[in-house]
Formats: structure tokens, C-alpha cells, sequence
């Protein structure tokens, strides 16, 4: 992955690389691209000069941050392997997985030095300007880091799965994996020197889906944030004029609301008819797909994938054979998962599982035989992800483990969800299964309503019952003041199951 930021400085080194929170602890301001291979150079040195060897895993845990971006091309692109944490978990769950993946050094961001002071490792370095002066420090002219011939199956990264379904897993992801998913998601998105992307996705997920290696070779520059508020975002869309932004329904979310309130008092909302917004990670519900397109007139395009996939499988963004379609049309097609992207091939098995293949597929997980074995038999990658095409396109059902079967009938939770945001009051819903004497299994809905709206239970069940099947319905609906999200804006819906399920098993489908 070195090559992309090689490229970057040989063609764009006076181009503005990436931009820091003003005022944050450790912001470097604003650093070209000159500056920042000048530091990820530096980086590589300091490395050396501490006796890190190649292979060595490099652990990050931090917000998003100019800080990371450097790590990304110092760590990986002279050997290391860099392991970048969630900085959403718990000491204990931190120390997990620096421990698993047996990292020997770890930067830590100064505003979580204190909640994580438990978690150690052989070289413990906070990132505060001064303990890591010498890690992020511009390497002096013409000094070069020990020679590394680059190698497309080492390691580039561990990413570990955010563990909506069980203990997180340290994926593998090669630089071959790393470098085509770049590429391909860069050409899906047509990404360009032009462009200017907001991180409102956490860098550590995923390696970003890939943007930091992918606008980096395109000399685009990164707009680093570290909180998800909409006003925010729509404000450095306007100050730093973004063109790009990628995240989970749930930043959407944030958005539209801002957008909302923007109108209600007459200010405009920016970016019309220049922004795309690249959305994963759960299913978007198609009412907020068609406001995206209509209320702030954005583009929007969804991908699908997971982190063993690094994590590109399709992609859906309008097609011109969809020009001229009603709005309520595009939105329906663009709210299904996608087709397959370049170079991955997808197919479903006999019960629905989509499976894929493809070089940017990981090639294991980090010392985790038997799940690797599980995860790659027959040389196809199985998502647990329950999938239905319709032509090329791909939706996405469930998670086979969200799946509720109930009465022996399988209910997609994402259905359910679909229909119960179409209904004006509803904010966020989350639909789980909840042990039944009669039928096995029954449809929960934990909702959280739209400020100043009263909906309640029995007028919601109602809503579905006119638009769904009777057993899909959600029998219950428990309203809440709020849904606990990921990092990256999951439910984890095993958590949400949990306080119904104790001392009882799930079936799962
Ligand atoms: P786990 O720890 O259970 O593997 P995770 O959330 O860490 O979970 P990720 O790789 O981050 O794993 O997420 C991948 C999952 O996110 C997919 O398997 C799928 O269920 C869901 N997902 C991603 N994109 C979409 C999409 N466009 N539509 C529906 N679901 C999606």
C-alpha cells in the first residue's frame, strides 16, 4: 500500500493531504502530502530505531486523526502490520485484542490515555505531540528506513471484527487485498484529485473501507472529524468544500435531521449537486435514501461488505438505463446492497447464505484455525449474511443470526425495520426475536420516536399489519429513549436479544 502515498507525493506534493480538528490534543493542522510521507517516513525510522522488526504488529487505538492517516503508510508501507482498535471499547476489550494480536506497540490518542491506562504493551506511546515526538517527526532529507521488499501476501493490517455477533476476530488483510479494495472502491466512486472527503466514518473500521488508501493515491484531501454531529457535518461541508462522505445509516441519520432543523429556520443546506455519500454497514431504509437524494439533493451510493472482505462486495449507485425512473423507484432499487463489484464474484448457497470470492477476500484470521477454516471453505468466503439477488442486484435479507423464526416461518428483522420507518413518527427501530411458549420465537420492535411524536405500541403494530404479512408484524413494540449503537453506528443486536433470552438458547436460522 505504499505505492499510494509514493504516487501522492511524486504528483500531488503541494496538494493539501489532510486537515486535523482544530483545537483537538496532538492536531497537526494542516499537512501536504510532501509532509505527510516526509512523517510517515519518519515514523518508519523512529520504528526502526526502536528494533520493531517487519512483521511486527503496530496497535492504534484513536478517533480519527491526521496522526492515523500517517500510521496507515508508516506502519504498513515498510513491513509492519498495523492492528487499529475501536476506540469505542472497554479497557478490558482493548487489551484483548492487543494482547491476541501480540502487538508489541501501542499509540494511544491523549484523550483516551486515562480510560485506557490498564492496557499496556511493550512500547506504550501516547500521542500527544511529545511522548511521540520522535514517531511523528518528518524523516530529515534523503533518510531512508531500512529496505523492505514490499510483498503482496504479508499482512498489511489485523482489523478486528466489532463483534456484533461474538468475541471480536483479527482479520488478515494482505496488501494485495488491501491494494485492490482501494482501487476498486476508488473506481466505483470515481474518485478524484478533486476530491474532498469528511471521515465521518472511524478510520479503524475496516481500514475506513479503504479511503485512506484510496484518495490518498488520487492526491484527494481528508477532512479528519472525530465526532458524529449533523450540524458539524454539514458545516465543514460548507467551510472545506466536501465532495465525499462515507458512513453507516446512522450518520445519514444524523444529517438529515440536521438538514431538517437548517430548513425549518431558513438556512440553506450545502452541497447540492456536489456531494456523495457512500453508505454500508446495516441496511439504509429506503425513505432515507430518497431524502438524501431529494432533501439535500446528495448522491447517494450503498456498498455492501464486511471486514474479510476488506471490505468491498457490491455496489449500487444509479445507472443511466435508471434515469427518467420516479423517485420512489430509484430509491427502492438503490436501498438493495448492489451488484457485484469489480472483480468479486457472489453467489448464494441452498439456504440463502451469500458466499464470495474474490483477491481482496482476507486469507484468515489472526491465529484462529477453526474459524478460518469455517469462515473459507471450498475457496468461497461464507458472509453469514442472508442474501436474495434480483437480476444483479443483491439484497441483503439478515444476518443469518438476526433472522427471527417464528412458528417455523423466517422473518427478516431489516423488513420489519423498513416498515416501521416509513411510519413519520419513528426515529430508530431495532427488531429482535423474544422467546415465545407458543410459536418459538416472536418479533420485537424497540423503537425510539422522532422528538414531540406519540406514536405508540398498538398504533405502530397496526402500521405493519396494513403493509406486511401478519406474522412478520411485531407483536410487541417497547419504546425507548435510546438504541446503544457501535462505533460505526450498529446495533448489536445480540445485546439487544440479551435480557429476553437468559438462562434459555436461540435457534439460530
Ligand atoms: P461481526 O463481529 O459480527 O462480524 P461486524 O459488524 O464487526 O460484525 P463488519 O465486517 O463490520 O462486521 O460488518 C459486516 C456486516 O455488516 C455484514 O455482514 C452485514 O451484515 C452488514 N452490512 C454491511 N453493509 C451492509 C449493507 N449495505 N446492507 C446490509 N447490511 C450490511
Amino acid at each position: 500500500v505504499g505505492d499510494f502515498l509514493e504516487r501522492a507525493e511524486t504528483v500531488y506534493a503541494e496538494n493539501p493531504a489532510v486537515v486535523d480538528e482544530p483545537g483537538v490534543p496532538g492536531s497537526l493542522g494542516r499537512l501536504t502530502y510532501r509532509e505527510v510521507a516526509a512523517r510517515a517516513r519518519g515514523m518508519a525510522l523512529a520504528l526502526d530505531a526502536m528494533g520493531v522488526p517487519a512483521g511486527a504488529r503496530v496497535a492504534i487505538v484513536s478517533p480519527n486523526a491526521s496522526r492515523f492517516l500517517i500510521a496507515f503508510y508508516g506502519v504498513s508501507a515498510y513491513g509492519r502490520v498495523l492492528v487499529p482498535v475501536n476506540y469505542r471499547l472497554r479497557a478490558e476489550e482493548v487489551s484483548y485484542i492487543v494482547e491476541h494480536s501480540g502487538a508489541t506497540v501501542l499509540l494511544v490518542d491523549p484523550e483516551l490515555d486515562a480510560a485506557l491506562s490498564e492496557v499496556t504493551a511493550k512500547e506504550r506511546i501516547v500521542m500527544n505531540g511529545v511522548d511521540d515526538a520522535a514517531l511523528f517527526a518528518e524523516a530529515p532529507p534523503g533518510a531512508e528506513p531500512r529496505a523492505w521488499t514490499p510483498d503482496e501476501d504479508a499482512v498489511c493490517t489485523v482489523n478486528y471484527t466489532s463483534g456484533t455477533t461474538a468475541r471480536p476476530k483479527g482479520v488478515r488483510l494482505t496488501h494485495r487485498g488491501c491494494w485492490l479494495n482501494a482501487v476498486s472502491f476508488g473506481w466505483h466512486t470515481t474518485i478524484t484529485d478533486r476530491d474532498v472527503l469528511l471521515h465521518t466514518l472511524p478510520m479503524f473500521h475496516v481500514n475506513g473501507w479503504g479511503t485512506p488508501y484510496a484518495l490518498t493515491a488520487m492526491g484527494g484531501t481528508h477532512i479528519v472529524i472525530r465526532k458524529i454531529d449533523g450540524e458539524d457535518i454539514l458545516r465543514r461541508v460548507e467551510t472545506e468544500g466536501v465532495t465525499l462522505l462515507c458512513g453507516a445509516p446512522a450518520v445519514v441519520a444524523a444529517i438529515l435531521d440536521a438538514a431538517t432543523a437548517r430548513t425549518e429556520t431558513g438556512r440553506p443546506v450545502p452541497g447540492r449537486g456536489r456531494v456523495r455519500i457512500v453508505v454500508a454497514g446495516a441496511p439504509p431504509p429506503s425513505a432515507v435514501i430518497a431524502r438524501v437524494e431529494e432533501q439535500l439533493g446528495w448522491e447517494f451510493i450503498q456498498i455492501y461488505g464486511l471486514t474479510e472482505a476488506s471490505p468491498l462486495l457490491t455496489v449500487n449507485r444509479a445507472r443511466s438505463d435508471w434515469d427518467g425512473l420516479a423517485a420512489g423507484e430509484r430509491a427502492r432499487l438503490l436501498s438493495q446492497a448492489g451488484a457485484p463489484a469489480v472483480g468479486v464474484r457472489l453467489r448464494t448457497d441452498a439456504g440463502g447464505e451469500v458466499l464470495a470470492r474474490s483477491n481482496h477476500v482476507f486469507d484468515g484470521y489472526w491465529q484462529q484455525p477453526r474459524e478460518t477454516a469455517e469462515a473459507l471453505a471450498d475457496g468461497w468466503f461464507r458472509t453469514g449474511d442472508g442474501g436474495r439477488f434480483d437480476g444483479p442486484l443483491l439484497s441483503i435479507i439478515d444476518r443469518k443470526k438476526d433472522v427471527i423464526i417464528t412458528g417455523g416461518e423466517n422473518v427478516s428483522s431489516i423488513e420489519v425495520e423498513d416498515c416501521l420507518y416509513r411510519h413519520p413518527d419513528v426515529a430508530e427501530a431495532a427488531v429482535i426475536g423474544v422467546p415465545d411458549d407458543k410459536w418459538g420465537e416472536t418479533v420485537k420492535a424497540l423503537v425510539v420516536l422522532r422528538p414531540g411524536s406519540s406514536a405508540g405500541p398498538a398504533e405502530l403494530i397496526e402500521f405493519c399489519r396494513a403493509s406486511m404479512t401478519h406474522y412478520k408484524c411485531p407483536t410487541s413494540v417497547e419504546i425507548r429513549s435510546e438504541l446503544e449503537r457501535t462505533a460505526t453506528g450498529k446495533l448489536q443486536k445480540f445485546k439487544l436479544r440479551a435480557p429476553y433470552w437468559q438462562g434459555r438458547d436461540r435457534e439460530v436460522g
